[in-house]
């Protein structure tokens, strides 16, 4: 627990990622708040030592043997930093006693163990990697109520949803919906999505991210993704979860309560609203990104998403519905399938 004027203690795991870069802005911008205690990341070691170097850290963790050896031997970091290799050192960096907060934001199903650990050593969670929820949401979110630790999202449709149940009992709440920008392919026939290549997948009209997401964005596989992890994170059956396009991106996620009214999330699309509100919670923080201007005029569309040109969704619906290892199934084979597609091999 954080002492009333202490800084907050967080480890970044995933720190030279989008999540990771979105997350310094906003510990920079909050230095009487936060402070980095240790990061993360797979092979970038002239990125992590960087960091490592403007918030004079001592531990960081790189998951990558070969970049491992090659940071030690080239002296790029300071002898006071420690360094704590692959996966090993990547759980032990999520355990730092000197800690109180982990924010998870590494590609895929690495984050899994890194949170698990952190969860048993009572650390605050904030969690990016929806990933870790749709593989083993039943086993994490128990390991949090069994070590009285809160999980508190990251990701921006369920910072948002967390944000509007805030004081409502979920026997108030009929439903969840979430947002979806429909990405790059919205408009696409099947036709034209047959032909598409990475390049234009990497092409998201509103959010910058990591290539993975952003390609499951344009499937639309990240929304299936997402309906599991707000299944696991608010206790929801997934018949109750349902998606809305919304092109624009700036209502980030309604609750619909069970007399029909509705609370929306509004922000725009910038990952530090949801960042530093995870950080931070339950205090808030001042503006790191400008706010919604009304000065300006916005229109806000809402379509029904199209399960035929998108079946990700419907996919990861029915992997939902079934339950047991069939979520974990839908996103072994999403990332083995993301891949295969980065590297034009499908
Ligand atoms: P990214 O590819 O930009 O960055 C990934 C980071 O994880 C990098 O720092 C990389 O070094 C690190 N990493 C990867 N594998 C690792 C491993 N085995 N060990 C240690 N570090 C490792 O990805 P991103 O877009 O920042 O996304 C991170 C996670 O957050 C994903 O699960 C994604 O679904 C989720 N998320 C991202 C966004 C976004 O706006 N980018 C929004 C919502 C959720
Ligand atoms: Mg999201």
């Amino acid at each position: 627990m954080v002492q009333n004027g202490a800084r907050k203690r967080v480890v970044l795991l995933g720190a030279t990622g989008s999540i990771g870069e979105n997350t310094l802005r906003v510990i920079r911008a909050n230095p009487d708040r936060l402070e980095l205690a240790g990061i993360a990341g797979r092979n970038s070691v002239e990125e992590l030592a960087g960091i490592a170097r403007e918030f004079n850290l001592r531990h960081v963790s790189v998951y990558d043997h070969d970049a491992c050896a090659r940071a030690q031997r080239s002296g790029l970091f300071d002898r006071s930093v420690q360094i704590y290799p692959g996966p090993e050192g990547l759980r032990e960096i999520a355990a730092l006693p000197a800690a109180d907060l982990v924010l998870v934001a590494v590609v895929g199903i690495a984050g899994l163990e890194p949170t698990l650990h952190a969860i048993r050593a009572g650390k605050e969670i904030a969690l990016a990697s929806k990933e870790v929820l749709v593989l083993a949401g039943k086993f994490v979110t128990r390991a949090a109520r069994d070590n009285k630790v809160p999980i508190i999202p990251v990701d921006s449709e369920h910072n948002a949803l967390f944000q509007s149940l805030q004081g409502s009992p979920l026997r108030h709440v009929s439903r969840l919906m979430l947002t979806a920008s429909g990405g790059p392919f919205r408009e696409y026939s099947i036709e034209q999505m047959m032909a598409v290549k990475p390049e234009d997948a990497m092409r998201h009209p509103n959010w910058s991210m990591g290539p993975k997401i952003t390609v499951d964005c344009s499937t639309m596989a990240n929304k299936g993704l997402e309906l599991i992890e707000a299944h696991w994170l608010f206790d929801v059956e997934p018949d109750r979860i349902e998606v809305v396009v919304h092109p624009q991106s700036i209502v980030h996620s309604i609750v619909e309560f069970v007399d029909g009214s509705m609370l929306a999330y509004l922000s725009p699309p910038s990952m530090t609203f949801a960042i530093q509100h995870a950080l931070l919670y339950p205090d808030r923080g001042g503006v790191v990104d400008s706010p919604l201007d009304f000065a300006r005029t916005h229109n806000l569309e809402f379509h029904p998403p199209d399960p035929d040109r998108f079946p990700c969704l419907r996919l990861a619906r029915e992997a939902a519905e079934t339950g047991g290892v069939a979520p974990a199934i839908f996103n072994a084979a999403n990332e083995i399938a993301v891949e295969a597609f980065l590297k034009k091999t499908i």
